[in-house]
Parts: structure tokens; sequence; C-alpha cells
């Protein structure tokens, strides 16, 4: 679906947008009707969003998932994913670091490509490590990544055979296993910056009391040099099974030759006899506020957030895409107040902005309130950021404001429809991805235009205003601090914090008023911005530092 991405990266200063999410894994005869945009006006709001019919989508006997599209741009190029349902959170305590080092091993030796012959198969048809072969390992899932030549059949059906090979016949030659944890070791080092350390010390935080908060995919130092090999096959062996997994391509070649070559290397593999169950990933709830208070010296800037949790709502119905879209034109209009509040002078923070529901790992989803402050001003710019929101909360938004939000939705959607057929392959193929581990509906953007043309115009201030609920209370609220470390510099310690929210909530706030009211529209046109910097954070959080 068009994503919260191009929202966020619009709307925000500084947020984070998390994704995850476990997405029920279809049954194997499930049938995916195609989406026609004419039926998307009346569709009942408790069916499921059908699919894209541009993609070639099934289920094989064993399991396997593919997803399959024929895409121009690039020309003669495709995209490959192998996507394993499973990663970090799935280790047993003697395992902690392996799923990622099994995706290591990947690239060290498969039944048809021993030692580094995948690489140098890559590099004959001018593909490197990075652009065009990848792989990442997350707490929920691990994908592989090609992009290859579609000129040369031979060389496509080469390119499923490392694919097919990751699947099921990875070596895990011993001389191999022991190079490598060299290597791993290496990038555990590595990863120990300014990053990784804040990472560390929110992600307990965040995934309290959750499976998350002790499996960071980096793992444990000792298991990495320590561990058997048995180890290592048992997570392959338990995790890498045809039920779990999807091949997804993306390009310029032709859909049902793709499809039938699929079928016929990946309905090879034989079904999992003993399938393990995944491990919970739920993330328990909190009464309270918990706090995350980092200070580093390397961080060049003070920054406040405050992340609420909520359960998951179905978003594969067409009344869970209606929700999304409410939860964005709440967004849209406090981020509007927000970005109104930096110019003026004194503002209590530098940058703010206000992020829509995403997932958050795969059994919780997050509405956040972000800002960049000055230094020695977090508390002062935590309290004016939730003093904005409460003040949502108790006075609501006004019908102006709501209109100038929904036709800037709107205006958002017409133009994605009007570039329609322009999509890239990389990101169609990262939709993909998300559609098989979290089931994010894939109709193509007619249907979701048609969607928005329906589901806008039809929301109610009172139901905007009714979101209030998901940007406050104490339950299941995040506070994370992050400031840089240095001399005279204070970080506010949790009872400021807590003191800086309390006040927020609980002085008088007056009604905001609309000063950009009864403008035209175009006479005070949003400044679009720039992403700057785009930093990937374990769990796949996402942080968008924007101009
Ligand atoms: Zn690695």
């Amino acid at each position: 679906m068009l994503k919260a991405r191009q929202l966020t990266a619009r709307l925000a200063l500084l947020a984070i947008c998390f994704t995850g999410l476990a997405g029920a894994l279809l049954a194997e005869d499930q049938t995916f009707p195609a989406a026609d945009p004419k039926t998307a006006a009346t569709a009942a709001l408790d069916t499921k969003i059908p699919v894209d019919p541009k993609m070639a989508v099934g289920t094989l006997s064993n399991g396997l998932r593919y997803y399959i599209r024929s895409n121009g741009r690039p020309v003669q190029r495709a995209e490959l994913r192998l996507v394993v349902n499973a990663g970090s959170l799935m280790e047993d305590d003697d395992q902690r670091g392996l799923a990622h080092f099994v995706e290591h091993m990947a690239f060290n030796g498969t039944k048809h490509f021993a030692e580094q012959e995948i690489t140098r198969f890559m590099e004959s048809i001018g593909m490197r490590f990075g652009p065009g072969m990848n792989a990442s390992t997350s707490a929920d899932q691990t994908v592989y990544s090609l992009h290859v030549p579609t000129g040369d059949m031979e060389v496509l059906e080469k390119a499923f055979l490392i694919m097919e090979d990751w699947a099921h016949n990875v070596t895990f030659d011993p001389k191999e296993i022991e190079k490598e944890r060299g290597v791993i070791i290496e990038e555990w080092r590595q990863a120990r910056g300014a990053e990784a350390r804040i990472s560390d010390e929110q992600v307990p935080i965040i995934f309290k009391g959750s499976r998350y908060s002790d499996r960071l995919p980096i793992g444990k130092r000792e298991v990495i040099e320590k561990f058997p090999h048995e180890a290592l096959t048992r997570f392959y062996k338990d995790w890498y099974r045809p039920d779990l997994m999807a091949v997804i391509a993306v390009g310029d070649f032709d859909r049902d030759t793709v499809e039938r070559l699929v079928r016929q290397r990946f309905g090879a593999i034989p079904a999992a006899a003993n399938k393990r169950p995944r491990p919970s990933s739920d993330i328990p709830d909190h009464p309270e506020t918990l706090y995350a208070i980092s200070a580093d010296k390397e961080v060049p800037t003070a920054s406040v957030t405050v992340l609420y949790k909520h359960p998951l709502h179905d978003q594969t119905t067409h009344r869970g895409y209606r929700d999304i879209m409410v939860s964005r034109l709440y967004a849209l209009a406090l981020n509007r107040r927000l970005a109104e509040l930096t110019l003026k002078p004194e503002a209590p923070f530098v940058a703010a902005a206000a992020g829509p529901r995403e997932l958050l790992g795969r059994a919780k989803e997050g509405c956040t309130l972000a800002a960049v402050v000055k230094e020695n001003e977090v508390e002062r710019g935590l309290e004016a950021l939730v003093t904005e929101s409460e003040r949502v909360a108790r006075y609501g938004f006004i019908e102006s404001e709501l209109q100038r939000e929904k036709a800037d939705l709107l205006r958002l959607y017409e133009r994605a429809f009007a570039e329609r057929g322009t999509e890239e392959s990389a990101p169609l193929a990262d939709e993909y991805v998300r559609a098989f581990t979290t089931d994010e509906p894939t109709p193509g953007i007619a249907y979701e235009y048609a969607l928005c043309q329906r589901f806008i115009p039809e929301v109610s201030l009172a139901e905007v205003n009714a979101r209030a609920s998901d940007w406050s209370g104490e339950r299941n609220r995040v506070v994370l601090v992050v400031a840089p470390q240095k001399e005279g510099l204070r970080v506010p310690d949790a009872k400021t914090l807590a003191s800086a929210l309390a006040s927020a909530t609980t002085k008088a706030i007056t009604a905001f008023t609309d000063t950009a009211a009864g403008r035209s529209l175009l006479e005070n046109p949003p400044e679009p911005g720039k992403v700057v910097d785009v930093s990937h954070k374990p769990f796949g959080i996402v942080e968008w530092k924007l101009s």
C-alpha cells in the first residue's frame, strides 16, 4: 500500500517508523482475488483488500509463497528476494547471534556454489555486494536480495538456483564456519558505535518483557565464539522451511515464464516434517510510563520521543485501511500545528512531528510524538510536545484543519496515481516482502486511490478527534531521550521528565485558533522537505532526518 514511508518522509522532521509484525500465514489453498478499482467504492468494510492484478501470487503445496510481477523500471533488470519469516527471535538460548550467522554462511558455500562461487558469479555479471547482492537479519525475518540483469535467461535461472540453494542447500562446511566466527566478531565490534549503544539501552525498555528485549540480531559474543556447529545447523533446519518462506521477483521479464520457473524450482523442496511453532512475539502491556535516557559523546543533537503502544489492528480489510487513513489525518493535522509552533520566536523545539500508527515488532503498533530540542531544553520540549497533543485531546481539531489535511492527503494519492506505471522494481519488491511478513495489503495504486476517494471525504471530524486517545495516557507509554554527553550539559532524569509530563496533562490549556482558516489553501503551501538521512536500527526501526 502507499505507505507511511512516503507520508512519514513528507510530514515528519524526526519520526520513527516501525516495521515488522506477524502476519498469520495464509492457508495453502487460499485464493487471492484480483483488485478491480471499480469495486473499491462499494466493497463491504469487513472484506479483505484484494491484490494488484499485475502480480502473480500463489502458494506451492509445500507451503512456500511467491509474488511475481513484470516491471520495466529499471529496464533489463530484476529484483529477487528470498524471505525467511524467521530471525533472531527464534533463537534458542544457546543460539544467540546464530540467525545472523546462518545468513553469513549462505555466502560461504551451497550445494551448487562452493565456497565463494556465489560472489564470483555475481561479480561476473557486474553485481557486487551491497547494490547487487545483500542480506539482512532482524528479529522477525531474514531477507536475501539479488539484483540481476534479465537479458540472458540463463543468468536469471542461475540466480533462482542461488535462491533455491539458500532455501535448503547451504553447506555449513566446518572450516568455513570457523573462518566466519572472526568475521562476525569483527562486525560485532564495529557495530558498537553510538547508535548501537543507544539502541542497546532503548530496546530492552521499548520491548520490555518480550523476547525482543534480549534477542538482538547481533547476538552474544560468547555464543559466536564458542557455539557447537550443531547449534547453527539446528537453526537452519528448524526455521528455513518452505512454509516460512517466500520468493519475490519483480523485473523486466515475462511474468508467466518466471512463475513457471519458480513453481518448478521451489516446488521440489520437500515440505517440513516437524514444524516448530514460532515463539511468541508478544510485547507485554505496562500500566506506567517507562523511560530510556541515553547520553552519548557521539550524539550531535538532543531529541525526545514519546511512544504510545497499542494492540494490533487488522490492516487486511477495507475497514483496517480506512482506520489507517483516519490515523494519518490526525497525525497530519497535529504535525501542522507542531510545525507552526517551531516558527515562533522562543519555539520550544527545533522540529517536531507526530507519527501515525506503525507496526512495532509483530505484536503491537506505536504512535509517536518526537522533537529535536535545544541542549538543556529536553523537558521544555517534552512538555510542549505533550501539551499540543493534550490540546487536541481536550478541544479537538477544527473543521477547517481537517479539510486542509483531507485535501492534502487526497492530492498525495492523486499524484501517486498519476505517476502509476513509473514505480521502480526495488520498492515494489520490498512492498511484497511486507505483504508476506506482515500481511500489508498490496492492491495497487489504482485501487488505493479509489479507496481514498471513497473514505477520505466521509471521515468525520468527530472520528478524527477520537484518535486523540492513540497519543495520550500513561499506559504503554515510553519516553526516549537521546542527548549529547558533554561538559556542563545536564541530561534530565526520569523524575524530571515525569513532572514535565504531569504538568502538560494537568495544567490549563486554551483552545487552538486556526489562523490559516478562510485563506486559500495555496496561500500557505507546506514547505516540501528532503530526506537528509535515513538510519536503520534493530527491529526494523527506521529513523528519518529531514531537512
Ligand atoms: Zn552480518
